[in-house]
């Protein structure tokens, strides 16, 4: 199918868009990568009357570090995350975690911003900035405001981003230089959006766990922050008994969806499995 006709406005500043989405409220659409609105358009999933293409804007781009903490532009690309030495350096969690996301192509335009904003529960990027404690920076014609990751993710493509407001960037604390970071993810095919999968930022004292940051996604309505399972490992030293605790603890923790791929059970069983995976690569 072709996509619904739609007005194209090409934006030369963010005031521009902040001035446009707030007229236009959800009639409008941002077009970043496009990776995942085109073939949503093509579909005719969506049928936005306005797409506002905030590619030009070059306050939006770049990664960069200050005081500790990493700004990720909304504009900036997955595979400019994937090389850049700052995220390979600060944020291993998130390195490990993009060649996950789809295949070189859409790596190439879609955006780590597109990414947040979308909150697809099955993404790898939204599940890790919950890991790592971000807070995402929207603006609308009213200022700035900063949301804590904590608060941001609110339901199956839904946060806490009013339709007038624009993701303009993230920031995330650098991973302490004792802390370890696991990724993993279950998907039928390689670059596939995934079934299930575990963000994980852990450290530990000798054999004792002191802080595992166990976040879920792919079976989730939104990327799941386990406080159950985490209270579960936090504090103890190290044993296979506390891993099963956890494990345990996941049936509190998640309420995996049911899925044209999986039954809820056999998502939650997968989740165990990532869960007794990445809690040893961790400890090891
Ligand atoms: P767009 O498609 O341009 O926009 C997506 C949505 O976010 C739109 O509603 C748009 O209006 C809104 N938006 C974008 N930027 C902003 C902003 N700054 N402020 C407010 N709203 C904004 N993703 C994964 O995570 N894992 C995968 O395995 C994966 N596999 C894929 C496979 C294929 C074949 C394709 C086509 C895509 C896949 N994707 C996957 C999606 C891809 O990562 C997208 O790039 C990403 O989800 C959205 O980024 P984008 O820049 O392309 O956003």
């Amino acid at each position: 199918m072709k996509a619904p006709k739609f007005s194209y406005v090409r934006a030369e500043s963010v005031e521009q868009v902040l001035a446009l989405i707030d007229r236009h409220g959800s009639d409008a659409r941002i077009l970043a990568g496009g990776q995942s609105l085109m073939p949503t358009l093509n579909m005719r999933l969506s049928q936005p009357a306005l797409l506002i293409d905030i590619n030009r804007l070059d306050t939006l781009k770049g990664i960069s570090l200050a005081n500790g903490v990493v700004r990720i532009g909304a504009l900036a690309r997955h595979v400019e995350v994937l090389n850049s030495p700052i995220i390979a350096a600060h944020l291993p969690l998130l390195a490990e975690a993009m060649p996950h996301v789809a295949h070189p192509a859409v790596r190439n335009r879609g955006t780590f911003g597109g990414s947040i904003a979308l909150a697809d529960p099955a993404a790898e990027m939204p599940a890790c900035a919950l890991a790592l404690q971000a807070t995402i920076v929207v603006e609308s014609v009213k200022g700035r405001r900063s949301i804590p990751v904590d608060d941001y993710f609110v339901g199956l493509y839904e946060t806490a981003r009013q339709p007038n407001e624009l993701v303009v960037e993230v920031l995330i604390p650098s991973q302490r230089p004792d802390s370890v970071s696991v990724f993993m993810e279950l998907s039928r095919r390689h670059g596939d959006f995934a079934m299930a999968g575990i963000a994980c930022c852990a450290r530990f004292d000798r054999d004792v766990v002191r802080e595992a940051r166990l976040v879920y996604f792919g079976s989730e309505g939104r990327p799941t922050l386990a406080n159950q399972a985490i209270s579960a490992l936090k504090g103890r030293p190290w044993s296979d008994g506390i891993v099963e605790a956890a494990c345990t603890a996941l049936a509190s923790d998640l309420a995996p969806m049911k899925s044209l791929e999986a039954e809820p059970a056999m998502l939650l069983h997968l989740q165990r499995v990532l869960t007794r995976r990445t809690l040893a690569t961790a400890f090891e």
